[in-house]
């Protein structure tokens, strides 16, 4: 039977006896709506750890406009369930109050600067988020406590935010996890669910995109410019509006996309389909199928 601990402060108590029974810590902090994208990450955080965490809440922090925070599915007893089913040995949920104390009512302005991942692409289309994300995360590790915290690729740029954050942090690892994919290729999603059949099948286009871009890389070329130009040209015969297909070097973050030749390539993908705001990423090597 899961735990369910009601508050944050409670996990905080629950962790404490936890570690003095020196047992190891896997943690996964969710919003909820579980897909088994998530559930990849728990299988991964029991199989590393005698004893495995989640949470559940939605921050309010990291939603740039009311409206998506507002639609944004809540289905707390079915989540939990989820999680018992997948095994995890405890979960906590709480208010925003008891999450994020008086940072609940600042501006993104006002958090702490989320540093360099932070520049363009998601951060640049979504102003504030990463802010958010931060102070969330560096609260939610303040109850956990030193942990393997378990976050995936899928959203690239708030898990390097996530490391670089947590190398301040003693006794806190953050282990990236690769991103699970519907068999089109379609990274999974709290958000397909409002996607219909052929939405889904048309989002297939975003994976046989960055494909196109690691075919061309495996071939050779490292201009991004003509890596873009591929994804472009399969993205451009599809119906998705596009928001941007762009290349980084992961090692060496910069806002904007390199003109020069890289040594290490990663590929960004955001468009909408059916109104659906889809994000995805990829990094470019031999016999690359993540
Ligand atoms: P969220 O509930 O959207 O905040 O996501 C919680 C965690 O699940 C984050 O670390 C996400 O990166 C991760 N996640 C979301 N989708 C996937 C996926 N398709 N594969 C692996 N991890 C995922």
């Amino acid at each position: 039977m899961i735990q369910h601990l009601t508050s944050p402060q409670a996990a905080q108590r629950w962790c404490k006896k936890i570690r003095k029974q020196h047992k190891t810590i896997g943690y996964v902090a969710t919003m909820g709506a579980l897909h088994p994208g998530h559930i990849s990450l728990i299988d991964r955080a029991r199989a590393e750890n005698d004893v495995s965490i989640a949470s559940i809440f939605v921050n309010p922090l990291q939603f740039n406009k009311a409206k998506d925070l507002e639609k944004y599915p809540r289905d707390e007893a079915s989540d939990i369930k989820q999680l018992e089913i997948a095994g995890v040995t405890a979960v906590f949920t709480g208010t925003p109050e008891a999450f994020l104390g008086e940072a609940r009512n600042k501006t993104t302005q006002e958090l702490t600067d989320p540093g360099i991942y932070a520049k363009g692409l998601e951060g640049a289309h979504r102003p504030g988020h990463f802010a958010g994300v931060r102070e969330v995360v560096s609260r939610l590790f303040s109850f956990v406590g030193p942990c393997r915290s378990y976050f995936g690729e899928k959203d690239y740029q708030q898990v390097q935010i996530i490391r670089q954050l947590a190398e301040t942090l003693p006794g806190i690892e953050i282990i990236p996890c690769p991103t699970l994919r519907e068999c089109s290729g379609l990274a999974r999603s709290s958000r397909n669910l409002r996607l219909s059949e052929q939405g889904k099948h048309q989002a297939g286009i975003i994976f046989s995109a960055m494909q196109a871009a690691n075919a061309l890389w495996e071939s050779g070329v490292r201009t991004p410019r003509l890596l873009q130009s591929a994804m472009l040209g399969v993205l451009n015969e599809g119906k998705i509006e596009l928001e941007y297909a762009e290349l980084r070097d992961p090692i060496n973050w910069t806002g904007k996309q390199p003109e020069s030749d890289l040594k290490q390539a990663r590929v960004f993908v955001a468009g909408n389909i059916e109104g659906v705001r889809l994000i995805d990423n990829m990094a470019l090597s031999a016999g690359n199928q993540a």
